[in-house]
């Protein structure tokens, strides 16, 4: 199915797994490694150097000590490393698929998908480098002048999570590369490798030793923190859950750093009565299905209108009990199993949960035996409001329909969450999709589509699913500084 011509296994056992800092890869300072595992069969398929804090330290110092020479780079030179790892990485989309899904669990089409995605980060910010702008104006007494400028914001934390290996990556890297930053970057523990052929294609691309630093550990907390208490890094961007969001934010008001937040959602998905029902189905397959529900962006919350919620059920259990799960690594499979067996747990406990508030389920729900981590597309209709998956994100593929008569009602559901990504419409009335759109309480507003996700797109959310955008004609600005400089005209 690959066009590889090399097993998993062989693509695996040829890739670096140490720390990359400096531009060469070593092991720990301690010795230790961990591994990595296979959710499609539980089996460990890698095992990668563990950093420790004295690792930290040595990357962040190197970062610190590149930033000013990578600064003065042009920008052109900047863009011309981004263009040719863009294309590094499209020209090895089956072996950085096939390492994703052997790490991650999903099907492998899906994870074609996403090297194109994660990929297009870096065009775009290759386009982004050589426009970096400013501003020239005259105080209101025309007594200055006032020159604006931007500089890099300095040496960055970067920390990803395991759902999208490559792009959570790709998506900080792009911008900061383009802005004249250094970096030390954390990538997920469940997800590792793909972050590490990156590396390999961005030294083949020309990327500058200590440029870049990566450190990969079992254990966050004592890597990260040494970054965030150095006093060297000036910013974090991070993506994961608003838990750790939160604790990040507390360490960076240690030395005031710059933030970017790309925490959890709680996505509705609103189906309205004079929706195109099937488009509303196929949007949902997208929102709620891609990479088999572990998205910021996945549909958490499926909130259809009495009307249409029969109709609606029945053609959507009818999709989703079509679908084929298995190894993503195999033909065919459409769903893929869930990243570990703590997860697994997590879906089943809240689907049970569900169920027990007087959830029926249309299809799935159930378990399968070992091995690996699956878990079947799900569909429960007449979920109740106080069931425990309305306030949890799944995580998972699982269908959660609630019908709802007034549109107040549903809104009120619909904002009564902490958390504000995205959320999806599924109208024909233009003035209801305009006013559904304003009131929603989140940064995304998928409108009468499943998927909002483009690197030319500015992607983040309000409330406590973060702070700042990524990708779109912002995302270089979170990398960037404003400085002023006041003249007199004389
Ligand atoms: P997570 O918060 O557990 O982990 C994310 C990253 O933080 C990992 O690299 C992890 O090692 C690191 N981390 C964990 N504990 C840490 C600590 N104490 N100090 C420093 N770093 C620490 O999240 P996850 O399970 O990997 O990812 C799923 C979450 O990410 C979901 O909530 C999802 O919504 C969110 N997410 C958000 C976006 C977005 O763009 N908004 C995109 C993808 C995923």
């Amino acid at each position: 199915m690959s066009d590889t011509g090399r097993s998993a296994a062989d693509l695996i056992r040829a890739l670096e797994t140490g720390l990359f800092i400096d531009g060469k890869w070593t092991p720990a300072e301690s010795g230790a490694t961990f591994p990595v595992v296979n959710p499609a069969t539980g089996e460990q398929i890698a095992t990668v150097a563990d950093g420790g804090a004295a690792d930290a330290r040595r990357a962040i110092e190197t970062a610190a000590a590149t930033q000013e020479s990578w600064a003065a780079t042009s920008p052109r030179s900047r863009s011309e490393i981004l263009y040719r790892a863009h294309r590094l990485i499209l020209e090895r989309t089956d072996e950085l698929a096939l390492i994703m899904t052997t790490e991650m669990g999903k099907p492998f089409a899906e994870a074609k998908g996403e090297v194109a995605y994660g990929a297009e980060f870096f065009r775009w910010f290759a386009e982004e480098a050589v426009r970096i702008g400013g501003d020239h104006t005259t105080t209101g007494d025309g007594a200055n002048r006032i020159i604006v400028t931007k500089e890099p914001v300095g040496p960055c934390v970067l920390i990803t999570p395991w759902n999208f290996p490559l792009a959570m990556g790709t998506r900080k890297i792009g911008p900061a590369i383009a802005a004249g930053c250094t970096m030390v970057f954390k990538p997920a523990e469940l997800t590792p490798l793909t972050s590490l052929a990156l590396a390999d294609i961005l030294v083949e691309a020309g990327l500058p030793a200590g440029v870049l630093n990566i450190v990969p550990t079992n254990d966050p907390g004592p890597v990260v923190t040494e970054w965030m208490e150095s006093g060297l890094a000036r910013k974090i961007s991070f993506t994961g859950s608003t838990q750790v969001g939160k604790l990040l934010l507390q360490q960076a008001s240690g030395t005031v750093m710059r933030t970017s937040m790309e925490l959890g959602g709680n996505a509705p998905f609103v189906v309205c009565a004079d929706a195109d029902v099937d488009r509303a189905v196929e949007g949902a397959m997208v929102a709620k299905m891609r990479n088999m529900g572990e998205a910021c962006t996945a549909a958490n919350r499926i909130f259809v209108h009495r009307d249409v919620v029969d109709e609606f059920a029945a053609k959507l259990t009818s999709r989703m009990s079509a679908l084929v799960v298995g190894d993503g690594a195999a033909d065919g499979t459409q769903v893929g199993p869930l990243v570990e067996q703590k997860a697994q747990t997590k879906v089943r406990e809240l689907v049970d949960d569900a169920v027990a508030r007087g959830a029926t389920v249309m299809c799935g729900g159930t378990v399968p035996d070992g091995p690996g981590y699956f878990y079947p597309p799900t569909v429960l209709t007449d979920v109740s409001a106080d069931s425990d998956l309305m306030a949890t994100e799944i995580f998972g593929p699982v269908a959660a329909l609630v019908p709802f008569d007034d549109e107040d009602a549903m809104l009120r559901l619909a904002n009564g969450t902490p958390w504000g990504l995205v959320g999806y419409i599924f109208t024909q009335d233009i003035d209801r999709a305009m006013r559904l759109s304003a009131k929603l309480e989140v940064g995304m507003v998928g409108l009468n589509t499943g998927l909002v996700s483009n690197p030319a797109a500015p992607f983040g959310g309000v409330k406590e699913s973060g702070l700042g955008r990524e990708g779109g004609r912002v995302g270089i600005e979170e990398f960037l500084e404003v400085k002023y400089l006041a003249i007199p005209r004389t």
